[in-house]
């Protein structure tokens, strides 16, 4: 074991501060990564304050971040992937049983004995995992993800989450030229969904309660924005969307949406509201249209993504911050108020 500088909180009110952490020695098959920056996801807020606890407790310390980027300093003498000064990414996950058939097929995101990067038992040290909020980290070579040396490393950071949460659906439901596409919501989540819909070549329909994302929107790659709480301007597209990528995590009215599907035509939520839908059984039956979920991506998937953000030259647009105002940063996404994603600049870790 060795030690590794970290942001941690101490309990659910406490707010983050420097601590140190143990970290394994890499095994045979480890990398070792000097992290050199971590995005902001709203779940390490909820794991943070423990506002999961009936599904997922939080254990103290508790270290966030699964938006990592970094540099390999040292790998273990079986890995073949990687070599001392490649980059690096990790996602939401660091292991999996990779037996299961969810494993086989690919899917390490729906093994039951999927590893969580940070606040999951961790078979090695005996603790929980610790996430990106650090110096550095230890991971299982099949768990970390070659980053395109073209990239934006600090816009990079949130593809691993924010980016393969959305990419993930968007591939499943055919998402691509002469299919019209919308998303809903334009956050963290939402701007990652308009940038990959448009560079699949859809025709990309953003969806928002505020008139003043229009411009950003337009910016980002929508080919139109529909202002929600317009219903004159929501029946236009009635019945006419091929797929709805549903990134909002407060409360919402679903129907609205599922009236504006196509036959066969589906919507996916990504976003994770509070109370469960009231879902109307006609406007699904009368267009065999449907309604599903989607978690991140496994593996080999987020490495397709993150190729074809290389070749597109997709990042997340980022505030980057010290690692310091980590807290502010907390309270400022609770407002909506980053365009659209913190990532933590690790160097100021070191001072
Ligand atoms: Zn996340
Ligand atoms: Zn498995």
């Amino acid at each position: 074991m060795h030690n590794a500088k970290a942001y941690a909180a101490a309990s659910a009110t406490a707010p983050l501060a420097s601590t140190t952490i143990a970290r394994r020695d890499p095994t045979a098959n480890d990398v070792q990564v000097e992290i050199l920056f971590c995005g902001i996801c709203h779940s390490d807020l909820h794991q943070a304050r423990d506002e999961w606890h009936d599904m997922m407790p939080t254990v103290y310390p508790c270290v966030p971040g699964h938006e990592i980027v970094g540099r390999v300093t040292k790998v273990g003498s079986a890995v073949t992937k990687f070599k001392a000064g490649d980059l690096a990414g990790v996602g939401c996950m660091v292991d999996s049983d990779r037996t299961c058939p969810e494993c086989k097929a690919g899917f390490e995101q729906f093994c039951n004995n999927m590893i969580l990067t940070y606040n999951f038992p961790d078979k090695h040290t005996g603790s929980v995992t610790y996430g990106g909020y650090s110096d550095s980290i230890v991971v299982d070579e099949n768990f970390v993800l070659k980053v395109p040396a073209n990239l934006n490393l600090a816009g990079a950071a949130p593809l691993l989450c924010a980016g393969i949460t959305t990419y993930s659906p968007m591939r499943h439901w055919g998402v691509g030229k002469g299919k019209k596409v919308g998303v809903v919501g334009l956050g963290g989540l939402g701007h990652m969904g308009v940038k990959f819909a448009h560079a699949l070549g859809a025709h990309t329909v953003l969806f928002t309660t505020s008139p003043n994302k229009k411009e950003d929107a337009l910016r980002l790659g929508a080919d139109e924005v529909v202002i929600s709480k317009n219903a004159d301007e929501m029946n236009k597209h009635m019945g006419s969307f091929d797929f709805i990528l549903d990134a909002v995590a407060a409360d919402h009215d679903l129907n609205a949406y599922i009236n504006l599907l196509a036959r066969d035509g589906n919507i996916t939520l990504v976003g994770a509201p509070p109370t469960p839908f009231q879902i109307a059984a006609f406007p699904l039956i009368f267009r065999r249209r449907s309604f599903s979920g989607s978690l991140i991506g496994g593996i080999a998937e987020t490495q397709e993504m993150l190729d074809f953000c290389g070749k597109h030259n997709i990042t997340s647009d980022v505030e980057v911050i010290p690692i310091q105002k980590v807290n502010e940063a907390y309270e400022r996404m609770l407002k909506s108020d980053v365009k659209y994603r913190f990532s933590i600049d690790m160097a100021s870790l070191k001072g």
